[in-house]
């Protein structure tokens, strides 16, 4: 496997780098002396250290020094602190992965000149091992790179490739995305609510029902509108319900979502 023999650096454990580690170690692809973690707040590294075996870095520096796959997990406004801080410890041995949204590759390399560098973007269902991640390579990141980051996104999630000029996109689709079906859910479950199920049982229904639709899709590789279609009755109660759908324009509304977060997400990056 291509992490066995691997030390993999964070800095930055917050949300998405506790996730990472958490997911990793679950998925059993490392061991804990094999993680290397680094984050301003130390107190909490150190409960890791003492209750996992992670290793509690000191600072950075460390972190960097010691990984072979570093992984850079901190906010956007911290990036060019941290690359500064480690740009003395980072060769082109090593691999970098940053999940920092709108930093990119090139301004990476600027500061790590011939390193090999990954830039992904996961989404917040990492935190429960299902999360879309999409990456996108350097200018020296190789296949062998994208190998062990898919390793490292895969153990919490599913991870795919594209080109940078779409990672504004993959924002505004998947990293966004748990934000729109929040609010599909919750109207969901408020409608199952007016027609008179309990709030909790219509909450349980409607989760459930997103989440054996979006199963069937990627387990069947059918196309939606197949598997709708096989759902529809002539005359029955799921094609009254698809023509609401239809004359509310929800198709168009989840389109202009998707656009207007990537148009946000250019004018940030
Ligand atoms: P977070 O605030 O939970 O974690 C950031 C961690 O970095 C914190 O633990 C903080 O103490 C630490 N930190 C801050 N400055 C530091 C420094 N100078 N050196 C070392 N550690 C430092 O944030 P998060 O949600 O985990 O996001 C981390 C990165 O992931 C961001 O760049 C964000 O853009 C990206 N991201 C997040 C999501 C998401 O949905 N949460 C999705 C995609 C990408």
């Amino acid at each position: 496997m291509a992490l066995t023999d691997k030390r993999i650096g964070f800095i930055g454990a917050g949300a998405m780098g506790s996730a990472l580690i958490n997911g990793l170690l679950k998925a059993g692809l490392v061991t804990p002396d094999q993680i290397y973690a680094a984050d301003i707040h130390r107190e909490r590294l150190l409960a890791w250290q003492e209750k996992m075996g992670i290793h509690a870095c000191a600072d950075n520096g460390e972190a960097a020094a010691a990984a072979d796959i570093l992984v850079l997990a901190v906010k956007p406004q911290a990036m060019e602190e941290v690359l500064e801080e480690i740009r003395e410890r980072v060769n082109g041995d090593k691999l970098i992965i940053s999940i920092a949204a709108g930093i990119t590759t090139t301004l990476i390399e600027t500061f790590l000149p011939g390193v090999p560098v990954i830039r992904a973007m996961p989404n917040t269902p990492c935190l429960v091992g299902a999360g879309a991640t999409a990456m996108c390579l350097g200018k020296y990141a190789t296949t062998a790179h994208e190998t062990m980051a898919a390793a490292i996104f895969g153990a919490v999630g599913t991870a795919v490739t594209v080109k940078e000029n779409l990672m504004d996109a993959v924002t505004g689709l998947s990293g966004s995305g748990p934000a729109y079906v929040y609010i599909m859910l919750e109207a969901l479950a408020d409608a199952g609510v007016r027609v008179g199920i309990q709030r909790d049982i219509a909450m349980t229904l409607a989760a459930q029902t997103m989440l054996g639709a979006a199963k069937m899709v990627l387990e069947t590789g059918e196309h939606p509108g197949r598997l709708k279609d096989m759902v529809t009755t002539p005359g029955g109660t799921t094609t009254a319900g698809i023509y609401a759908l239809e004359e509310g324009g929800l198709r168009v509304t989840l389109m202009n979502a998707v656009m207007a977060a990537t148009r946000r997400a250019q004018e940030m990056s």
